[in-house]
């Protein structure tokens, strides 16, 4: 029933009425004589619901789409709590919500309360390595919440122990505060933070232009260079649950770009990546948007009411890429429902403004001085 549920959803976001799997063409979780028959039905149209790698046209490449996906689904589903812990009550709330999406991938959540980063913090499971994509903002026990976790799934799994990588969506302090508490553990390797550290650890010889597997055990995870907001940023596609991982390069927030062509690149890679594989959700690492389209909280703020979602959808990759596009050479701050590009340093010419930030770590250094000085005269004033 719930899966219904989650392909009714596909059907109103536009993802060929199908849920995750392109080439299921009606949606039944299996790709049959049926779907067959429905591309042939509509072969040399342009029908957007049949064209499966959304070319416009229905031809020879979607039936290879179609013919390499035959057979039943193979991904794993999973659920997303109802909401996320968001700031409501400090008193109350945990340093950190650990939520099961299937028994072998586990999502957590940083709390508002003790940074207003507020991070998603990802564990894959395969069966030899179990893969943690970033160690959270910082001032909270983060590696006694997933050691707990990784013991609960060796005694589920009859299994004495499993190597622990500490991994990074990117380099930014609200990822990697609490690697320090991971390193120089027993079975946990921490993977450093540039581009040339992540490259050679994940095997990556063309950065950021190759595209390799890392095996976890009966367990591939794709690894994609997408360097843009940050130069060292990867994402990760996990063809178990078909899941996209696009840490701060695309969540329900404001996505800062650093390097805009180098970023309008790398969301190119991922639409190109994904067009031929099913993409069930995409996960970012913060949420700054509320349920309100195109609202997004004050920068810093610690309370998140009626918090969007953290899941996006390949079709939100698809409106980003096409947005950046549309903006060619002048990037420029643009709000969509579900997200907020946010070229950095480049919106002086268009709004006139003086002290424009050019990296996020200006950005945030910037608002900690407006802060400041707005505490400053709240004082004055008493
Ligand atoms: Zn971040």
């Amino acid at each position: 029933m719930l899966i219904m549920t989650l392909l009714g959803l596909g059907l109103t976001t536009g993802l060929h009425g199908s849920g995750c799997v392109p080439a299921d063409l009606n949606g039944d979780e299996v790709v049959d004589g049926e779907d067959l028959g429905l591309l042939l039905a509509n072969w040399a149209g342009t029908n957007p619901q049949f064209d499966i790698n959304e070319d416009g046209v229905i031809d020879g490449e979607d039936l290879g789409i179609l013919l390499a996906s035959w057979g039943p689904s193979r991904i794993q589903s999973g659920v997303f709590p109802g909401s996320w812990i968001n700031g409501a009550s400090c008193s109350s709330e945990p340093d950190i919500q650990v939520h099961r999406y299937n028994d072998d991938f586990w999502i957590l959540r940083q709390s508002l309360c003790t940074n207003f980063e507020a991070p998603f913090i990802y564990l894959l499971f395969g069966q030899d390595k179990v893969l943690m994509q970033d160690t959270g903002a910082g001032g909270i026990d983060i590696s006694g919440a997933v050691y707990d976790v990784i013991d609960s799934w060796l005694q589920a799994n009859g299994k004495e122990s499993i190597e622990l990588i500490v991994s990074h969506s990117h380099g930014h302090g609200d990822h990697v505060a609490g690697d320090g508490q991971f390193q120089g553990q027993p079975d946990t390797t921490v993977v450093g933070l540039n581009s040339s550290s992540v490259a050679s650890f994940f095997g990556v010889r063309d950065w950021p232009e190759q595209i390799v597997e890392y095996d976890l055990g009966d367990r591939i995870i794709d690894v994609i260079p997408i360097p843009g907001h940050q130069s060292a940023h990867v994402a990760l596609y996990d063809r178990r649950t078909g899941i996209l991982f696009t840490g701060d390069t695309l969540y329900p927030g404001r996505l800062y770009i650093s390097n805009f062509s180098q970023y309008t690149t790398s969301i190119q890679r991922l639409v190109e990546f994904t067009t031929d594989k099913p993409t069930c959700h995409v996960l970012g690492t913060h949420i700054e948007m509320s349920n309100t389209p195109g609202d997004d909280y004050p920068f810093g703020a610690t309370h998140h009411p009626d918090e969007h979602p953290i899941q996006l959808g390949r079709e939100h990759l698809v409106e980003l890429y096409e947005a950046l596009l549309a903006m060619g050479s002048n990037p420029v701050y643009e709000v969509h429902d579900d997200f907020i590009i946010y070229p950095l340093g480049a919106m002086a010419s268009t709004d006139g403004c003086c002290d424009r930030p050019t990296t996020v770590f200006e950005f945030k250094r910037l608002h900690r001085r407006r802060m400041e000085l707005e505490r400053q005269a709240r004082s004055r004033q008493r």
